[in-house]
């Protein structure tokens, strides 16, 4: 590749809720914390990412600097409030990580748990959009994209167009907002205007949203920004639907043009059993009978039968609806009755963690529920398990089947969103079309078949499901396209908003 000048590289602002290793609740930190990595060396680009300081992120963990105290900001209500900076890096890089610390907010003890029970909270990830555009004004570092992912920052390319409209800082600085998941989107009353710096007739109307009259902010990002994509080809289509639209349908039919989806990809340096650090025994495709020492070492340690014959099914996930929950409910007894252990590594409510510890109750030697979030142990779990289940209703991208492909861990999964784009059935993995427990079993006891029965057969798969790409590679050079294709865009509202004005 040709070398790029150092004032010619791309300048690209991330602003994000999630940002692995620092704050994750699910993919979408995992994507944050790596898509960068893959841009800025191979395609020079200059890259900043802007975070909340969350009171339980430990600074010095990550040897983050205070680089600015108390530099007071507006808030788009107009008040003012007091915003420390802290400095770190993505791990192993030069890439910045600002985090803004903005008390009173973001004190609650995980990623989103900073609002209204039962609510959205959407006041505090309005303010921090509006600090991170403040923060990288006072930096004098101009943007040529701002990529917004997911609700949270999703006001920006509203604000863009409005309050900063005749901003000559941001004149030059076009939009891309990625959906790593439509079904949340920072919903707010119309009265509540006055928090985004708005008035309510210049939000999006109502007629776009199915006649729901509310403030929808991934809406406004919808609308406004430049360029629009989801995280797999296949959610990007279904998305357009009725059914899996989440009420923005009719919104993103507006957009066609401007709308993709490019797959999600994941960093092998993490998730790779040669060298991961939570895989007790290391392995390759050349070594894959140690796989088996690494399942003996979670049946001990869950206290399951200790067995390396026994087929062992993990489940590694948020515990909510659209991950099948109900689906994995229904086939409990079923993989017991087949000789199979089950091991569930999620957090969600207590309600539905409740049905997985009853379960271990009654099948202590078969099932283990591990409640919680636990990064680390995940991939203990990735390196020991045969088989992992995602039976999501929607899944917009999916990580855990692509993981579990790279530790040879043959995905079971829904054809469906990112799971339909990245699993074939019977060559990496087993694919299901109906939401309903006979077809999900279906899917089960013919993997389980062919575990116990044709050994060899099952070597291939797991093979061939190791060596899947799914890394940065083809999906970085996909994003470089759509930032271009977010700057003509760009360009040529400018140019005929100018025509208009002369
Ligand atoms: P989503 O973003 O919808 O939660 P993804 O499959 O895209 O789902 O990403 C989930 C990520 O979070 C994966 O890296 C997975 O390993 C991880 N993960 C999910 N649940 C847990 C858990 N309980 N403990 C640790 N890691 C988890």
């Amino acid at each position: 590749m040709a070398k790029i000048k150092f004032k010619d590289r791309m300048r690209v602002l991330f602003v994000s809720s999630e940002v692995a290793p620092f704050a994750k609740a699910g993919g979408l930190a995992d994507v944050v914390g790596s898509l960068p990595k893959k841009l800025a060396t191979d395609y020079g680009l200059d890259i900043r990412i802007m975070m909340p300081r969350y009171r339980f992120i430990k600074v010095e963990d990550y040897q983050a600097e205070l680089i600015i105290k108390d530099i007071k900001i507006k808030l788009p209500n107009k008040r003012p409030t007091k915003v420390n900076v802290y400095k770190t890096f993505i791990p192993e890089t030069i890439i910045p990580v600002y985090m803004l610390d903005m008390p009173p907010y973001f004190v609650g003890e995980d990623v989103y748990d900073h609002g209204v029970q039962g609510r959205e909270p959407c006041v505090p990830f309005i303010n921090f959009s509006k600090v991170a555009l403040e923060i990288i004004k006072a930096m004098d570092w101009q943007p040529e994209i701002i990529h917004i992912h997911d609700w949270m920052p999703a006001i920006i390319p509203k604000w863009l167009r409005t309050i900063y409209k005749n901003s000559i800082f941001f004149k030059n600085t076009s939009t891309v907002l990625t959906i790593h998941n439509i079904a949340f989107q920072g919903k707010m009353e119309f009265n509540e205007a006055k928090f985004l710096g708005l008035k309510r007739r210049e939000l999006v109307q109502p007629f776009y949203m199915n006649g729901n009259k509310e403030i929808n902010v991934l809406g406004e990002g919808i609308l406004n920004a430049d360029v629009v994509n989801t995280v797999s080809p296949k959610y990007s289509q279904e998305v357009l639907t009725k059914r899996y639209g989440s009420g923005l349908e009719k919104l993103l039919v507006s957009r066609k043009k401007s709308f993709t989806g490019i797959l999600n990809g994941i960093d092998y340096s993490n998730f790779d059993p040669r060298h991961n650090q939570d895989t007790p025994v290391k392995y390759w495709i050349d070594s894959l009978d140690k796989k088996v020492e690494n399942k003996l070492y979670l049946q001990k340690k869950l206290g399951l039968t200790e067995s390396a014959e026994l087929p062992l099914i993990c489940v590694i996930s948020r515990l909510t609806e659209q991950k099948g929950l109900d689906l994995m409910e229904d086939v409990l007894k079923d993989l017991v009755d087949m000789g199979a252990q089950f091991i569930i590594l999620g957090s969600g409510t207590d309600s539905v963690e409740k049905i997985f510890i009853k379960a271990e109750r009654n099948y202590p030697k078969a099932v283990a529920a591990e409640m919680k979030f636990d990064a680390n142990f995940a991939q203990t779990v990735y390196a020991g398990a045969d088989m992992i289940l995602v039976p999501s209703r929607f899944e917009p991208c999916g990580l855990s089947q692509i993981i579990g492909m790279r530790f040879g861990t043959i995905p079971i999964v829904r054809k469906t969103g990112g799971l339909a784009d990245t699993v074939r059935d019977g060559y990496t993995g087993f694919v299901f079309r109906h939401y309903d427990k006979h077809a999900f079993l279906w899917a089960i006891q013919r993997a389980v078949d062919i575990y116990y029965n044709q050994k060899d057969f099952w070597r291939k798969m797991q093979i061939r499901a190791m060596r899947k790409d799914f890394s940065w590679k083809g999906s970085a050079k996909k994003y470089i396209w759509l930032y271009r294709k977010a700057i003509r865009h760009h360009k040529e509202e400018l140019k005929s908003q100018n025509s208009k004005g002369g």
